[in-house]
């Protein structure tokens, strides 16, 4: 292993455990021991660190850890429906080596994505105040000036958005979309994109608001983006989803 990728995973490591002992938010942590006490099992019910490469290309931003996923195993998008959507997505993009994020022995590994929440603990209602949103910001610039190869912010649904929006100080802020596209002109990284797309709840994929085929174009063009201008090969998809 190189020195540099060592230095990246000890800092990346320290900032995972500074979070993890984060109780800014009083709402928070009594909410975070609530979900635990009603769920069956261990909880982590602590703050949860963002989980992937150090040398990620793609950041993947939710808005919140989920009560019952990323805080009951104390990874990032693990052990829920939206993980196991989500994963399988950037399995078959090559981003991820197995298409299910179980728990945090399962041996997933991403090669060139990260995934995170803007505000790691689980909020009532997936709702988080103005007041927990910018308490937690501070969480995703530290993290996000330690990937510094990061060119592409992947902001799953509209508040991910505007949290990325916030951390680079776009404003006024751009209309978010699914594959709405930002790119930064000034600010923490410029040349940076932001991209937008729905988030892959159940709600959403029931619904058929997002499809597989519709996550994985924007996967994709995270992907395309992202290795635009970069020596290293993109990820060789697994295998593309059509929509029935
Ligand atoms: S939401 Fe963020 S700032 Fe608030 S307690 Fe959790 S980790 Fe800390």
């Amino acid at each position: 292993m190189s020195a540099d990728r060592s230095a990246r995973l000890a800092d990346l490591a320290d900032l995972g455990a500074r979070i993890a002992d984060c109780t800014a938010c009083p709402r928070l942590v009594a909410s975070r021991r609530a979900a635990a006490d009603a769920g069956a099992g261990s909880y982590w019910a602590r703050p949860v660190p963002g989980f992937g490469d150090p040398s990620a290309r793609v950041h993947v931003l939710g808005l919140a850890t989920a009560p019952h996923g990323g805080n009951r195993t104390g990874r990032a998008f693990t052990g829920n429906p939206t993980a196991d959507t989500l994963v399988a997505a950037l399995h078959r993009a090559g981003l991820a080596n197995r298409p299910t994020s179980e728990h945090a022995g399962d041996g997933l590994r991403l090669r060139g994505a990260w995934m995170a929440s803007a505000v790691r603990c689980p909020p009532p209602g997936h709702r988080p105040t103005r007041a927990e949103r910018e308490a937690c910001a501070g969480w995703l610039t530290a993290e996000l000036a330690a990937l510094p190869d990061v060119a592409v912010v992947l902001c799953l649904g509209r508040l991910a958005w505007e949290a990325a929006c916030d951390w680079a100080g776009v404003r006024p802020r751009p209309r978010f979309a699914h594959g709405a596209e930002h790119v930064l002109a000034t600010g923490p990284r410029p040349g940076l994109r932001l991209l937008g797309s729905y988030h892959p709840s159940p709600q959403n994929t029931r619904s058929r608001r997002l499809t597989p085929a519709m996550l994985d174009a924007v996967i994709a063009r995270a992907v395309t983006v992202a290795w635009s201008a970069h020596p290293q090969t993109p990820p060789a998809p697994a295998h593309r989803t059509a929509d029935p």
